[in-house]
């Protein structure tokens, strides 16, 4: 990309929402292209997105870290997968080292944006009550944003401490303490082996088992550090983590149900229950999945099952049927007392941009748009609302545990591209054309109906929506996404 994008009087007016890493690149690659003209608005107090929402004990990224940080600013990762604070005070030192302070305003989320045709731009409501305008509008909110509360009868008259793990409240003693934790995806399985040796007693309730994965994870000795150090050998590992990860969505065998390689990744699961559970047939029975493997995200502990085995860790295989004022009732009618509630009960990941209402060019929100089926071209954007991108949008997310900076990174640079292309031809508005929109919609849905994860035995899974339909998760390979995002194509977009 050019290193300016247009002369500086020229420049649109670029509004960011969301400071996490999809919000934090985009910023760093405005700068980079000479565009000063832009505030990146954040609702919490902090920067870091998911890496800040998240401060529950053992929140730790799943992915090796060597993958997990930008490229324009490598790390000297402590670990194999790093914590929570280290990936905070990274995200929060790149902020700073890439000039991006005086373009923040934290505290502050934008709540609608409306299309003026006239203008250019979206006139934008801020949760402060103010309005700002902008001629572009890019959404870096994710979609893991907003928790999934549920409703149980009962939980409102629960008399102990109960939160969820993205709001975890720090300031109660869990010494000694009964502790309920309610859901086993991958932060639950973070959470308990971190909560086992701090409390009394961890009581998990398990609607339906995940399929795990050991992590392997640990401290990098200093040698591994200086060895990741040389930027030779940190692209050749990246590269290799790549392909070990990426290789398995070629051809889609891995995640087609029934196919040899499906069968075979299952077998390994299945001996590493064998293998962990060796002493307690009672557990490898309850946390052996009835649904093909990959048929949900697979979760990435070393440590979750050796937890479970511990003598002040229960399993309860069964789903929550209410709360009382000191208990959780399982659905067989059993009230278990605790002193503690926890709810790592996942988030809204097909209820995309819950907080923030996009008005379009004919005056329709993007949600009456989607009408329940959250979809866009590329994941990114969606006629009828020009000038308008979404970071880590429907159908993106990376349901194989593959690395969404490069992802991410993938999705900047589009946004990047396409606006050099509307600005350098003296334009200000550039829409994606509905017939490339239509057919990337199909093809998303024939590719993802064969997928694993659309498998009718997966019910409890967060990728579908209330009628089991998936547009969350991308059924590519990176890869292939990379080359399809590598530069706009212009025939797929009007500019005016
Ligand atoms: P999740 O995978 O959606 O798991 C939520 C858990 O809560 C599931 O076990 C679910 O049971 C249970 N649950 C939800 N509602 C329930 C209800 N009403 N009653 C009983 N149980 C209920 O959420 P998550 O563990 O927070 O993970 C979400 C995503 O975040 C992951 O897929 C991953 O992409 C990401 N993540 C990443 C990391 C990392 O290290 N990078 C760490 C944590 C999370 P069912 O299985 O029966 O639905």
């Amino acid at each position: 990309m050019s290193a300016s994008l247009t002369p500086r009087r020229n420049e649109p007016v670029v509004a960011i929402v969301g400071a996490g890493m999809g919000g934090i690149s985009a910023g760093v690659l405005l700068r980079r292209a000479g565009i000063g003209s832009f505030t990146i608005y954040e609702s919490a107090e902090r920067v870091g997105g998911t890496w800040w929402h998240n401060r529950y004990p053992g929140a730790e990224v799943d992915v090796d870290s060597y993958v997990y940080s930008f490229p324009f600013a490598r790390h000297d990762w402590s670990r194999t997968h790093a914590r929570q604070p280290e990936l905070h005070a990274y995200l929060e030192g790149v902020v700073t080292d890439h000039g991006l302070i005086p373009h923040l305003r934290l505290g502050t989320g934008v709540t609608r944006a409306v299309w003026d045709d006239d203008l250019a731009g979206y006139h934008l409501t801020l949760s402060s009550g103010e309005t700002a305008f902008c001629n572009v509008l890019i959404s870096g909110v994710g979609f893991l944003n907003v928790p999934n509360l549920p409703d149980w009868p009962g939980l409102a008259d629960f008399t102990g401490p109960c939160f969820h793990t993205a709001r975890w409240e720090p300031q109660h003693d869990l010494t000694g303490k009964r502790v309920a934790v309610v859901g086993t995806g991958s932060t639950a399985s973070q959470v308990v082996p971190a909560l086992q040796p701090l409390v009394g007693e961890v009581v998990v309730f398990q609607r339906e088992p995940g399929w795990v994965i050991p992590k392997g994870d640990r401290d990098y000795t200093a040698e591994e550090r200086r060895k990741l150090r040389s930027p030779l050998v940190h692209l050749v590992r990246r590269a290799k983590w790549y392909w070990a990860t990426e290789k398995r969505l070629w051809g889609g065998a891995t995640y087609r149900p029934g196919s040899p390689v499906n069968q075979m990744a299952e077998r390994a699961g299945r001996a590493y229950l064998a293998k962990v559970f060796a002493d307690r047939p009672d557990l490898a029975e309850a946390c052996t999945p009835s649904y093909p493997f990959w048929g949900k995200r697979p979760i990435y502990s070393s440590d979750y099952y050796p937890a479970l085995t511990q003598p002040n860790v229960t399993l309860v295989p069964k789903a929550v049927r209410s709360v009382t004022a000191r208990g959780v009732v399982d659905a067989d009618g059993t009230e278990h007392p605790v002193d503690v509630l926890v709810l790592a009960t996942g988030f809204q990941p097909v209820n995309y941009l819950a907080h923030l209402a996009v008005v379009g060019r004919d005056g329709r929100t993007l949600h009456d748009h989607w009408a329940g089926e959250p979809r866009a071209f590329l994941g990114m954007t969606v006629p009828g609302f020009p000038n308008f991108f979404m970071l880590y949008g429907p159908g993106t997310n990376l349901a194989h545990g593959g690395s969404l900076i490069f992802q991410s990174e993938c999705q900047v640079r589009y946004v990047m591209d396409a606006l050099r292309r509307t600005l350098t031809g003296g334009h200000r508005v550039i829409e994606v054309r509905p017939e490339p929109a239509a057919e990337y919609r199909e093809r998303y849905r024939n590719e993802i109906a064969q997928m694993v994860w659309a498998h009718p035995s997966v019910t409890h899974t967060h990728f579908k929506n209330s009628r089991g339909e998936i547009w969350t998760a991308s059924p590519w390979p990176v890869p292939t996404y990379w080359a399809w995002t590598r530069s706009v194509d212009p025939t797929d977009f009007t500019v005016a």
